[in-house]
């Protein structure tokens, strides 16, 4: 096959794919080796992946060809290569969840996401890059080195999924899985021109995603379109009994939604701005371009309503007491015993268990892991937990009531995914809020359980990077942010002649090797 033919099927949507395989005009083969081509030729740039599986991922091709030459397809993706985030175990694959902690650990077993993937005949490339136990939002907090921006390689891709992202956006993988605790799916998306969709809480399978906070991790789709995310949604979501925190009811029709919306109607629907995720904070090609596509929404036909969430002001607050302390008492089981690394202090004569747990814990864990253990420790111990802990679980109560009042005015909630556009490495390293700060407008979705998808909603003005449309539904109606989002996405391609990923600079040319 020749370097043109390949980079045709790289460019192409998984859906587009996932045709072509159906007519039998392609092979996952094909597929699947002009990505990991496509991976060995920018990824040395990107660092997009901690860990290739060429060998397993073509095993998988192979299988899926001759599933579709039996007419026994595992499901529409069969034969569509993925990316997963290296926070979810794959058995026989390393796991790493950018910790120094987790090297060399390979886990026996797949978390539910991966084995429906591997049950649907998604063939997995490899593990992609994160900031460290998924905290951080640049993926610079990774231990393996930070992943760069495909559209400016001295940017950061957005975290903590930057790696999930940058792949898709680099054209390394035409979908990939991230997990989103307070914005790491819709973040990077926003920040490099692709997709991504936080589903509803309990509505994919947490079972065998490290946990960051139980209460507020949920994985999803990253890709390049809206009916991609809503294809690789119907595959990894649904009920699964070995999470008890999952929904047991049916998914509603994602594809079907995906597709209304791509007509770019959207008569009858009620979009509600939140005054207060937007304004101060926010850079200003965000905001036209969010401004942009609001009115776009009412052109083709959208009522709009403002709408007031008094208490989203106090999220970020509220989140950095709850994420810490459940994060510390997950952490506490990198105790040097089970698994992982093992540090044995030899300044130490007879070293106790303690003592190795010490030394494991302060040689694997970086610094804002360290960072959060201790602010979750603080806000958990006895005397400060009604002050910290259960303070902020009454606010949380208090965010939910604004969605509920919100979403009684509006089917659907709209702002900025994230305030900026994709700042420079280093930029915010030494400055925690800062990098705290980009989650402003994510943030209360996780707190609250309910859906939100970013969706590209151009290039902002003043440095011509991708900024992203958050859209936020009722908890179980994901079908609402696929409507929306797939009709923002029609209308945005009209304004700007095709997909905004088409004007991102071409690594394979650029010299970026
Ligand atoms: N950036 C946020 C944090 O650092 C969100 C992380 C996430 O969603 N995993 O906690």
């Amino acid at each position: 096959m020749t370097t043109s033919e390949h980079s045709d099927l790289t460019r192409r949507t998984a859906a587009e794919l996932a045709d072509a395989l159906a007519a039998g005009e392609t092979s996952s083969q094909e597929v699947t080796r002009a990505h990991l081509d496509r991976i060995g030729e920018v990824d040395g740039a990107v660092h997009a992946f901690l860990h290739v599986d060429a060998e397993g991922a073509l095993a998988q091709a192979a299988a899926a060809d001759r599933r579709r030459a039996a007419g026994k397809a595992a499901s529409p993706l069969d034969g569509v290569p993925i990316a997963v985030k290296d926070v979810m175990t794959t058995a026989g694959l390393p796991t790493t969840c950018g910790s120094k902690i987790l090297e060399g650990w390979v886990p026996p077993y797949d978390a539910t996401v991966v084995a429906r993937l591997r049950a649907a005949g998604l063939p997995i490339l490899g593990k992609t890059n994160m900031d460290e136990f998924a905290m951080g939002s640049s993926t610079e907090h990774s231990a393996y080195g930070p992943t760069h921006n495909p559209w400016d390689l001295d940017r950061i891709p957005g975290g903590s999924g930057g790696g999930s992202a940058a792949a898709v956006a680099a054209f390394e993988a035409p979908l990939a899985i991230g997990t989103d605790t307070g914005g790491s799916i819709r973040q990077p998306g926003a920040v490099t021109g692709t997709v991504g969709v936080k589903p509803t809480y309990g509505g994919v399978s947490r079972y065998g995603l490290v946990a960051l906070a139980n209460s507020l991790d949920q994985a999803g789709p990253v890709t390049r379109t809206v009916l991609d995310a809503a294809l690789l949604h119907e595959v990894i979501g649904g009920h699964d009994p070995r999470d008890s925190t999952s929904i047991d009811q049916p998914l509603p029709d994602l594809v079907a939604a995906a597709r209304q919306g791509a007509t770019g109607d959207l008569s009858g629907v009620r979009i509600g701005v939140v005054e207060e995720l937007g304004g101060k904070g926010y850079q200003a090609g965000v905001l036209d371009r969010f401004r942009e596509s609001v009115d776009l929404m009412v052109g083709a036909g959208a009522e709009v309503v403002e709408v007031s969430c008094p208490h989203f002001v106090h999220a970020l607050a509220t989140y950095y007491l709850i994420l810490p302390a459940e994060a510390s008492s997950n952490l506490a089981k990198f105790d040097a015993m089970r698994y992982g690394l093992r540090v044995v202090p030899e300044d130490i004569e007879n070293p106790s268990a303690e003592d190795v747990m010490r030394a494991t814990r302060d040689a694997g864990f970086g610094d804002e892991v360290k960072r959060r253990i201790i602010l979750g420790t603080y806000a958990l111990s006895s005397g400060y937990y009604d002050a910290y802990y259960g303070q902020a679980q009454k606010v949380r109560t208090l965010i939910a009531r604004d969605f509920e009042a919100a979403f009684e005015r509006a089917d659907v909630l709209v702002s900025p995914t994230a305030p900026t556009t994709a700042f420079r490495l280093g930029e915010k390293l030494d400055d925690p809020l800062a990098m705290y700060l980009n989650d402003l407008a994510t943030i209360p979705a996780n707190l609250a359980g309910v859906p939100g998808i970013s969706v590209p909603s151009g290039l902002a003005d003043e440095d011509g990077l991708p900024t992203g449309l958050q859209v936020l539904a009722p908890a179980t109606a994901d079908e609402r942010v696929y409507r929306v989002g797939a009709a923002v996405e029609t209308l945005l391609r009209d304004v700007w002649g095709g997909p905004l990923l088409d004007r991102a600079p071409d690594l394979a040319t650029s010299g970026a090797r």
